[in-house]
């Protein structure tokens, strides 16, 4: 969809630290964290909101949330990752994955090394 940041993310014209892509999927940090490591997971697909999706892509993107969200426990040493499904903001589907903004140790604005820990940890 033309003037959607996320289909420009999708599309490689906007830059964005990329945790996870598949042929239908993508994962990334969000601009504005609320802690470090606050990751997006998109359909690439542009849906205006996750509860547009199909049935069998809602699981899918919810399998790969489990990856990232036990990654980011993994990478930051932390339990609880705050998910969110909200859309106001980007009017493409996403659901926000946050590790713990209360005990999550770093600096959110570190968005290169808080990548590398997560992508570290998803292998
Ligand atoms: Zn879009």
């Amino acid at each position: 969809m033309e003037n959607c940041i996320f289909c420009k993310i999708i599309k490689k014209e906007i830059p964005a630290h990329i945790l996870y892509e598949d042929d239908s999927y993508i994962s990334f940090l969000d601009i504005r964290p609320l802690s470090p490591g606050h990751a997006l997971l998109i359909p690439k697909k542009h849906y205006r909101w996750v509860w547009d999706m199909p049935e069998e892509e809602i699981a899918e993107i919810f399998k790969i949330a489990n990856k990232i969200a036990n990654a980011q426990r993994k990478a930051f040493n932390v339990e609880q990752i705050k998910s969110k499904i909200v859309g106001e903001e980007i009017p493409h589907a996403h659901i926000w994955l946050i590790p713990d903004p209360e005990l999550t140790k770093g600096t959110k604005e570190d968005f290169q090394s808080n990548a590398s820990l997560i992508i570290d940890a998803l292998k």
